[in-house]
């Protein structure tokens, strides 16, 4: 195998040569020995210090990584993992400074820059690099996506970017974690645009993430089953989980709407004109009837009940922030513990809809 010295970092004066691929790179080895590394067990069991021959007499050995000809090899590793990781260390400070703004951040490099920092124990590099992606993520998730996205992509934020953001997310952090946090944060804003649904499901499956393979499913059935034969690439088992998961929405709605959250605080003359608004727009909203309150909601898909839950909530704030003491019939003071209500229900059924897409066997 042809070999070539990388066309930026053989340093002529490295004292360390490195192989990943086919790419031989000569640096100093004091760098990478820094931040925790393992690469100073590395050396300091291995190769030894400065001396570029081992053993005694006549048969010296060249010490590994001393010259092109006995590199250390690094295996598992790609070229451009090993780039950006040199890059983190030799970059003048105006560079990083130019790499780091929100509008430069190119995710390639810190998501290489994550996975062989995570590799190698590079303690602060890793979090700070894991840092910059979530700073990316927070640019991109305040610009405005097109209303209608007819192509397959929002390109800041395309499918394969949020793959494998997703992949280094758990290869590197926890749900807890903000890097985590943004890359979900990042599927829901695209699969509420109706896109990326088959992508978040594969991803999802493959990483066991059982919310985001809720959250697509979810989108996919808000499109109704017309829709969902036209995805050449659902397997007979995803749509049958569709179409259980469209059951168990079924199910739940109905015990929603024999059990209508309660927080009603009101008495005196105004109480029985609350009570009974409230049961109308509850019972409006739950079985998708015509409703005077909240009118976007007869547009919602009839199960959709995380996006009807929503708009109540909307009405809820409108109404607790309104000068006068009620409105459609429902008291202030009832709307304000209705919204604490509602959006303790919202958070149960958030976690609740994992269950509902269960594999079937
Ligand atoms: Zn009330």
């Amino acid at each position: 195998m042809d070999v070539i010295h990388d066309s930026t970092y053989y340093l002529y004066d490295g004292n360390t040569v490195f192989q990943v691929q086919s790419t031989l790179f000569k640096v100093h080895r004091s760098v990478l020995t820094r931040d925790g590394s393992t690469f100073q067990d590395m050396f300091s069991l291995g190769v030894d210090g400065g001396r570029e021959f081992k053993g005694s007499g006549k048969e010296e050995v060249p010490v590994d990584g001393s010259c092109d000809q006995h590199p250390i090899h690094l295996q598992g590793d790609t070229v451009d993992e090993f780039r950006a990781l040199l890059w983190s260390f030799y970059a003048l400070p105006s560079d990083i400074f130019y790499a780091t703004r929100s509008e430069n951040i190119d995710t390639t490099k810190f998501m290489n820059l994550a996975r062989v920092t995570h590799k190698y124990n590079f303690t602060s590099t890793e979090k700070w690099a894991l840092k910059i992606l979530t700073l990316y993520l927070t640019f991109v998730s305040q610009l405005p996506i097109p209303s209608e996205l007819d192509g397959p992509s929002f390109e800041p934020l395309s499918a394969e970017i949020l793959e494998d953001l997703t992949k280094v997310a758990v290869l590197c952090t926890s749900e807890d974690q903000p890097l985590f946090k943004k890359t979900m944060a990042g599927w829901e804003l695209l699969l509420g645009h109706g896109v990326y649904a088959e992508t978040a499901i594969r991803v999802a499956e493959l990483l066991g993430l059982r919310h985001l393979r809720a959250s697509a499913y979810y989108s996919i059935m808000l499109k109704g089953r017309q829709a969902w034969d036209l995805k050449p690439n659902l397997s007979r088992e995803q749509r049958i989980t569709l179409l259980s998961g469209h059951h168990a929405l079924f199910e739940l709605c109905q015990s929603l709407l024999k059990s209508p959250p309660q927080f009603h605080t009101c008495h005196g003359n105004t109480a029985v004109q609350c009570r009974r608004s409230w049961a109308s727009c509850w019972g409006n909203l739950i079985t998708g009837g015509i409703s005077d309150a909240i009118p976007a909601a007869n547009s919602l898909y009839p199960l959709d009940l995380l996006g009807r839950l929503q708009l109540l909530e909307g009405l809820f704030v409108k109404i607790s922030e309104y000068a006068a003491t009620t409105l459609h019939g429902l008291s202030r003071a009832c709307c304000i513990e209705g919204m604490k209500a509602i959006r303790e229900l919202q958070e149960k059924l958030r976690l609740e809809l994992p269950d509902c897409f269960q594999d079937v066997a």
